[in-house]
């Protein structure tokens, strides 16, 4: 495992990405949320990673559960709406499972209790068209790449983040049960959801942070004498 200034700096650098992308979609999310709204998803996550942005860059000498900590403390001060506590204190009640920093099996830990968190405070199953569609896919691909098919985190990020991108395209011809959209019942039918496209937004920001900061790691973990029988060595795609 890396040290902890290095995995702080890759914390770090995965904020700075995530607040550039969401600054740069934040058009498109609002237009996504004003489609099922109330047109402000694109603000409130823009305004809430600003903020995250300032807060996390003064954290010089914290190690990685306080800062991912602040990360989420600061959404649920900064974002609002349904998606700042969903999103916020998720992530703040995860920031526990880093506490002896990154690892691939912490980082399952993190996932799977984001995941629980979210389906707790938001009690969305999937199908009900929210981020939780995004997410329960991602979560569970990236654990079973993990633990069951051996592959390296980064590879089991690059899956997550398709299966992710699929559980997107599966809110637009769903009806909203959950959230805003569900007051137009059947009128939110084909449009896609707000909440599950900054998901995915942010888990392909985590994918970028990764592979640039991740090569050592990756190396380290795919000398596992554990290789899967019949699967072939992971394809470069
Ligand atoms: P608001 O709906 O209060 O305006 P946002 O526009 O910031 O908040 O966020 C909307 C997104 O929040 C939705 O697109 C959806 O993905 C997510 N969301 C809303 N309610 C829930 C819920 N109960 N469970 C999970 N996600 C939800
Ligand atoms: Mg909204």
């Amino acid at each position: 495992m890396a040290d902890t200034e290095t995995q702080r700096e890759a914390v770090l650098a995965a904020v700075d990405n995530v607040a550039r992308r969401i600054a740069e979609e934040k058009t498109y999310l609002t237009e996504l949320d004003s489609a099922i709204g109330d047109a402000d998803h694109g603000a409130n996550m823009d305004r809430g990673f600003r903020a995250v942005k300032e807060k996390t860059a003064e954290m010089d000498d914290a190690d990685v559960s306080d800062v991912v900590k602040t990360v989420g403390m600061t959404i649920i001060s900064e974002v609002g709406g349904a998606s700042g506590p969903l999103y916020g204190g998720s992530i703040m009640s995860a920031s526990a499972t880093l506490s002896e920093g990154i690892t691939a099996e912490t980082s399952v830990a993190f996932a799977e209790a984001y995941l629980e968190k979210v389906r707790e405070r938001g009690k969305a199953e999937v199908g009900a068209k929210t981020m939780v569609d995004a997410l329960t896919p991602a979560v569970h691909t990236y654990k079973k790449s993990i633990e069951q098919d051996d592959l390296p985190p980064l590879s089991a990020l690059a899956k997550a983040v398709d299966a992710c991108e699929r559980g997107v395209r599966f809110t637009t011809p769903i009806k909203a049960r959950k959230g805003r959209a569900s007051y137009l019942d059947w009128r939110s039918v084909g449009h896609q959801d707000p909440g599950a496209t900054s998901t995915l937004f942010i888990m392909e920001e985590l994918l970028a942070t990764a592979e640039e900061h991740l090569e050592g790691e990756v190396e380290v973990d795919a000398e596992s004498p554990e290789e899967p029988e019949e699967e072939p060595t992971p394809e470069d795609d």
